[in-house]
């Protein structure tokens, strides 16, 4: 999978010119990644961590820096997405702890109200300067995605982490209907999608609130339908991985044991699909089911929001 190659010298000397002014930050160790990922990194535009599980978290719109002398964007959305940050990082914290391994993590740090990674690049920012940055958060998840297909010829997930104001206790699943997760249905059948062992199922018995409502057919919010992201490298396209977006709503995200239940609903699903499953660590690979059948959940991935107070 590449992206327009564009522009990339004017990246790298944008980069470079940040990074001299705001110092490296450490490196995703041992990945050969791309300049503009590695310049972004050490300007402290991007996060990108590697993993071994086959998931990468997304995290576009809950970065915090601006860009010094850049007005922000007049148009389109500029809500910051709050805690998505630190639920992706509690969640692959979580993953690690019940699996020894960790996903794939990639976050913009640049707000918003500058630049939305989550659009495509005629919408995604308006003065030039903020180029290199949504340059390089699509050239980390190329390349993440790219990784994974090799690492996990059975498949893969990436999870595109949002936060919504419109329900504040639902979570809005967004697929476009199911094709970004083309790959996911052909394999396992369209219960993957929106049955009791599918992700909204796992999280639905954990206590979370999810759109449409497990074992029903019924459509996707449309506002929520899945963006860029999911569009773009799904599995429905050539190159991509299956792929959903994830609105929580402000109480969902409010509550700092979420992360913990979306780790435990995320790998109950994972282990629920033998494709995604063979990609796990060897002692984590068993096909589990959901519905009370998952004998072998730990207590730790058992975690269920129902019994958490909001914080
Ligand atoms: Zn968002």
């Amino acid at each position: 999978m590449t992206l327009p190659s564009a522009s990339r010298r004017l990246a790298l000397q944008w980069l470079a010119l940040l990074a001299t002014t705001h110092g490296p930050r450490a490196l995703a160790s041992g990945v050969d990644l791309p300049a503009e990922v590695t310049a972004a990194i050490g300007a402290d535009t991007l996060l990108v961590e590697s993993g071994t599980l086959p998931l990468l978290l997304c995290v576009p719109h809950d970065g915090d820096r601006e860009l010094p002398g850049i007005p922000a964007r007049v148009n389109g959305t500029r809500v910051r997405d709050q805690h998505t940050l630190a639920l992706s990082e509690r969640t692959a914290r979580r993953l690690e702890q019940l699996t020894g391994a960790r996903p794939w993590r990639i976050a913009c740090r640049v707000s918003r109200r500058q630049v939305d990674v989550n659009r495509p690049e005629a919408e995604a920012f308006e003065h030039p300067a903020l180029r290199p940055v949504w340059l390089a958060y699509h050239q980390a998840v190329v390349h993440a995605v790219d990784a994974l297909r090799t690492a996990h010829p059975g498949g893969a997930l990436l999870l595109d982490i949002h936060g919504q104001g419109y329900s504040s206790n639902t979570m809005f699943r967004g697929t476009r209907n199911g094709r970004t997760v083309t790959s996911l249905v052909a394999r396992h059948g369209r219960s993957a999608l929106d049955g009791p062992d599918s992700l909204g199922g796992q999280l639905a018995s954990r206590g979370v609130g999810v759109a449409p409502a497990p074992g029903s057919d019924a459509r996707e919010e449309q506002r929520y339908v899945g963006g860029y992201t999911v569009a773009t490298y799904g599995s429905h396209r050539p190159g991509g991985i299956d792929a959903i977006q994830l609105e929580f709503g402000t109480q969902q995200r409010a509550n700092p044991e979420l992360g913990d239940v979306l780790a435990a609903a995320t790998l109950a699903f994972l282990r629920a699909m033998p494709g995604l499953a063979s990609g796990l660590p060897g002692e984590m690979r068993g096909v589990q089911r959901a519905a009370g059948a998952d004998a072998s959940d730990s207590k730790a991935s058992n975690a269920r929001l129902r019994s958490i107070p909001p914080a």
